[in-house]
């Protein structure tokens, strides 16, 4: 199941991938806190590391309380969710990630009702989760039959998958995130 972090940039950006049958101890241990939740959006935004939007610069200091880093050479702040799906509402990203992980694991579907009962949010507030994330999938499902490809991840959520699935294979060798350097996007035809 994936899932695009950016919006209107269909296919030029990393997705994020929940490997189905991710226990919810281990989702808690990888991705429980709002550190290792922005670390993921931080490696997919900037695989390379950051690099300022106006002057390319690569040094920078984080404005931790708003999301912000700020180039150390010209000042500019960029936020670290700004179009991304997260940027669509105020809730943390801690909280993003577990909405996303319980629509990708629960077969028949979640109620915004029981996602509102296992985030600690509204039913207004789960509903609009929800629905960004069914958006969002439902957009690259069709971008995917649209271009006949399969895309393979740069952000694989899950770690581990066992196996031998034609073209998962390299992921079958990523144990650990973030990656220590970038991968080449891969596809294969359909
Ligand atoms: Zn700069």
């Amino acid at each position: 199941m994936n899932i695009d972090l950016w919006q209107g940039v269909a296919m030029a950006r990393n997705t994020v991938q929940f490997q189905k049958g991710l226990s919810e101890a281990t989702f808690e241990q990888r991705y429980g806190t709002e550190e290792k939740c922005r670390a993921v959006v931080m490696a997919s935004r900037w695989p390379d590391g950051f690099e300022c939007p106006v002057c390319g610069g690569r040094a920078y200091s984080e404005v931790k309380t708003r999301g912000l880093f700020q180039c150390s050479a010209c000042r500019r702040q960029t936020s670290l969710i700004a179009g991304t799906i997260f940027a669509s509402t105020h809730v943390p990203l801690r909280l993003w990630f577990r909405a996303m992980y319980h629509v990708t694991q629960s077969k028949q579907g979640i109620s915004s009702i029981e996602l509102g009962r296992r985030l600690g949010v509204t039913q207004t507030t789960a509903w609009k989760l929800k629905h960004k994330l069914a958006q969002v999938m439902m957009e690259r499902d069709a971008s995917q039959r649209l271009t006949g490809r399969v895309e393979i991840d740069d952000a694989y959520l899950g770690g581990e998958r066992s196996g031998g699935k034609r073209g998962l294979t390299r992921l079958a060798r990523r144990r650990s995130w973030p990656p220590s350097r970038p991968r080449p996007r891969a596809s294969r035809c359909a």
